[in-house]
Order: C-alpha cells, then sequence, then structure tokens
C-alpha cells in the first residue's frame, strides 16, 4: 500500500466515518487487493506512535481532521464533487483509492476551489507537506484537484465536529459574532447538518433580536460548579429567561465541545438552545479574517429543543441553566456598555438599533465596566506571594424556592458560599459571605436591575 499524496476518503459516507479511538484523527479508508477494509492514520507532516484503534467517528466527542487538500488541521466546510478514483500501480500489485465525493476544505482552500485557482490550490497542498520534492506524487495531487474543481457541485456543509483550541471572545465583539452567526444561519447554500430549515430560519430572527451577555470569568466559574449539581430534570421555563432571546458566552470554554456560548430562542411556547464552541484559534492573520468574513465567531455545535431535552448535570445545557438561574434569582449585576465607535457607526448606516453588551458578574464585584474583568486583588491582600491558584467556589447546593402567584410554583435557587483564596490558606477578616436567602421577590418591571445584597462578614 503506498503513501496517499491527499487523505483518500471515506468509503461510505459519514456513517461509517473511522477515527482513531487514542488520537481522534479521522482514519483513511483503504480497499485492499485482497478486497478487504484498512484503516490507516492520514499520512502527512506529522509521525504516530500508536498503530491505529478505528472506533466509528460519531462515537468521539472530539475528532482530528486535516483540510483533504493542504493537511491544515481546521477544517470548515465539507464540499462535494463527482466521485474520484485513483489507481495506484506498482510494478506488481494495483491499489484502489477511493477519494469519494466529500471533501474537507479549510478556509483558504474553500475559497480557492469555489474561484476555481487551481494552481495555487496545489501549492498550498505541496508547500505543506513532504511531497513538494516527489513529481509523482505532485502530479497525481494537480490530477486529483483538477477533477474535484471540474466536477466541484454547489454548496458546502458547516464542519461542526473539528476540535478547535479555545479562544476568547471579546464582549465588544459580540456584535459582530451575533450579526456573523445570524448571516451564518440565513446563508442557504452552507448547510448546518443540525437545523432543519424552519427551525434555522426561526433561530436566525431570534438571535438577530437577541440581547448580547458577556459572563465575566467569576461567574463563569460559579456557574459551571452549580451545573455540576443541577438537580436532575431541571428544565429551562420562559419565567427563568431575561429576555426571549439571548446570545450569553461565557470567559472559559465548557465540556468535550469546548462550548463557550449559547442562544436561547422563544417561538411559539418552545425555548430552542444552540451552543457554539469560538472559532480561529491559530489561523494566520489572511485565513483568520477570511474565516470572519465567511463564517464568523460562533460554530455552532448543537441545537436542543429544551421541552424534549433535560439537562445532565454538567453538560452545556445545564451550564445555561445554572447560568440563566442564578440571573433570574438576582445574584448577578448587568452593567450595560455601548459598542465601540466603529460597530455604533456600522450600525448606524444600516439604520439598525445599538447593541449593548451586557456584562454580567456577581453582584457586589467590582469589575472594570469595560474589559468586564475582575478588580485586581489589591496588593494588602497577598503582601510576599504571588497570586495563588484559588479554589473559589468552596459550598454551594441547589434549594426549591417558591414564586409566582400565591407562591405556588417552584424553581431552584443556588444557594453558595464565596471565599477567595487557596483551600489551605487562613480565613482573612475581610472574608465575605455573601448571603442570599433572604433576597425580596423580583419586581415585575425591573426584571434585570442591579441590586446589592447586605454582605455579612465572615
Ligand atoms: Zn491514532
Ligand atoms: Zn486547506
Amino acid at each position: 500500500m503506498t503513501a496517499s499524496p491527499i487523505a483518500p476518503h471515506r468509503l461510505g459516507g459519514p456513517p461509517t466515518e473511522m477515527a482513531c479511538a487514542t488520537c481522534g484523527r479521522i482514519l483513511n479508508t483503504y480497499r485492499t487487493p485482497g478486497g478487504g477494509v484498512a484503516h490507516l492514520h492520514p499520512t502527512g507532516p506529522r509521525d504516530y506512535d500508536h498503530r491505529p484503534a478505528p472506533v466509528p467517528a460519531d462515537q468521539l466527542t472530539a475528532v482530528a481532521r486535516d483540510c483533504d487538500f493542504c493537511s491544515n488541521p481546521y477544517p470548515i466546510l465539507s464540499i462535494r464533487s463527482g466521485p474520484v478514483h485513483a489507481v495506484t500501480i506498482g510494478e506488481d500489485t494495483q491499489t484502489s483509492h477511493n477519494f469519494g465525493d466529500t471533501w474537507a476544505a479549510c478556509i483558504s482552500c474553500a475559497r480557492l476551489v469555489d474561484a476555481g485557482k487551481a494552481a495555487p490550490l496545489v501549492r498550498r497542498a505541496l508547500d505543506r507537506t513532504s511531497w513538494a520534492t516527489d513529481a509523482i506524487a505532485a502530479r497525481a495531487v494537480q490530477r486529483i484537484h483538477a477533477t474535484v474543481l471540474a466536477t466541484r457541485r454547489p454548496g458546502a456543509t458547516l464542519i461542526t465536529t473539528t476540535d478547535w483550541p479555545h479562544t476568547p471572545i471579546p464582549a465588544a465583539t459580540m456584535p459582530k459574532a451575533r450579526d456573523a452567526a445570524v448571516k451564518l444561519l440565513r446563508a442557504d447554500a452552507t448547510t448546518l447538518t443540525m437545523f432543519e430549515a424552519p427551525v434555522r430560519r426561526a433561530m436566525a430572527d431570534g438571535l438577530d433580536q437577541a440581547h448580547l451577555y458577556a459572563v465575566d470569568d467569576e461567574l463563569t466559574d460559579l456557574a459551571r460548579h452549580a451545573a455540576t449539581d443541577l438537580p436532575a430534570g431541571t428544565t429551562l421555563t420562559a419565567a427563568d429567561l431575561p429576555v426571549p432571546h439571548g446570545l450569553l458566552r461565557w470567559a472559559q470554554p465548557h465540556g468535550p465541545h469546548r462550548v463557550s456560548a449559547a442562544s436561547w430562542t422563544s417561538t411559539n411556547g418552545e425555548i430552542t438552545i444552540i451552543t457554539y464552541r469560538a472559532l480561529g484559534a491559530r489561523l494566520p492573520p489572511e485565513a483568520l479574517q477570511h474565516l470572519r468574513e465567511d463564517i464568523g465567531w460562533l460554530l455552532p455545535v448543537t441545537t436542543i429543543h429544551v421541552s424534549q431535552h433535560t439537562a445532565t448535570a454538567g453538560d452545556e445545557v445545564a451550564l445555561l441553566t445554572a447560568t440563566l438561574l442564578l440571573i433570574a434569582q438576582r445574584c448577578t449585576e448587568i452593567l450595560e456598555t455601548e459598542p465601540d465607535q466603529r460597530i455604533a457607526r456600522a450600525y448606524r448606516r444600516s439604520r439598525r438599533p445599538l447593541p449593548a453588551v451586557r456584562l454580567v458578574q456577581l453582584r457586589g464585584r467590582a469589575a472594570h465596566p469595560r474589559t468586564g474583568q475582575p478588580a485586581p486583588v489589591p496588593a494588602s491582600a497577598a503582601p510576599d506571594r504571588p497570586a495563588p491558584n484559588v479554589r473559589r467556589w468552596v459550598s454551594g447546593f441547589w434549594r426549591q424556592q417558591p414564586y409566582g402567584p400565591e407562591r405556588s410554583l417552584r424553581r431552584w435557587r443556588y444557594v453558595f458560599a464565596y471565599l477567595r483564596g487557596p483551600d489551605t490558606a487562613p480565613i482573612a477578616a475581610s472574608t465575605t459571605v455573601r448571603v442570599l436567602g433572604k433576597i425580596p421577590p423580583r419586581p415585575a418591571s425591573q426584571p434585570t436591575a442591579p441590586r446589592r445584597e447586605p454582605s455579612v462578614p465572615g
């Protein structure tokens, strides 16, 4: 079996796509001369210290897939061509490589394919691999790319399984990130496999009107902690939502899909959630700019109809549920910020209302209103030591709380204690424990107005 110049594609389409259980890499499937099938690591600019352990790719939470054209590890669009076969003829063997008709492309290669630019596409492939000096391989790449371009089918499918490293989305970028996500949801030429068309349109309309929330580090920590304890069967209801449509960004990613944002929309009494991971880490500047223009900042990972789903403790839905319940129980403050000048001008030009980004933090935190970052610890708190690696949330539990007409309804309230400093450190006299058990009922007119809770010294 010879090394193929570009990754031979799967034989049977997505259901039988195989990945290595050890490294998560999508495996190439070869038809061997005896009629069998072999799954091998793709050849390319990396070595493997293990034998492939083939499992169906959809059993893994993250798969590592390369661009089929240039081997870039962050493909974003899957494009279709006519079926491509290559036959390798050796001295006494003949191996058939079925490349299939589906190709994973990074943003740069996707643009070159769409522009029909064969020469730079081949150059990218050869520049990034060790085949550049192999004239036979180079000719094979050329022939295969030429076939793909000549038989290209319209449209593309967004690849949502690529294991993008996390990259933070600044609060000030959220209006642009939201607009790009709306554009992606409305782009008919791009298939989003997690949506049926009507759902997709409803989600786009809701996201277009969404209020934008940027959750700071500390509240993200608390929400993640609270999400792991979320009582079984907890589901979001309309009463838990600060607004019918929202997009919320956490300061850190969560779970195996590195989800760092979620949006919710309410249509016809149904709450639908989309979770997202952040796109674009480790791309060179030009490719990053193309990604921002064509796709945006947010990669939709899953869509969930709340009525058909129960949050599992610790998962992304539990995280969103916990975060929104913390906001609903008014232990957070929400600071509205103005968009920056450039975004504001762009909105005025298109006669759209200015989007505010709402920075969400724990009540009583003196966060910087622009960055949403917690205020620095005063130097006197740690005179001679660098900042300790703190474990902030040392206790907390969910409790049923009555609300609504004659307090006939129940919802979960999180009761927690707050300590700054490592577990082993003595508790400083100034440590504050916030008691949240005696909050008056939320006034209906001002659902998210910040109000300080009494603090007691611990
Ligand atoms: Zn492997
Ligand atoms: Zn590529």
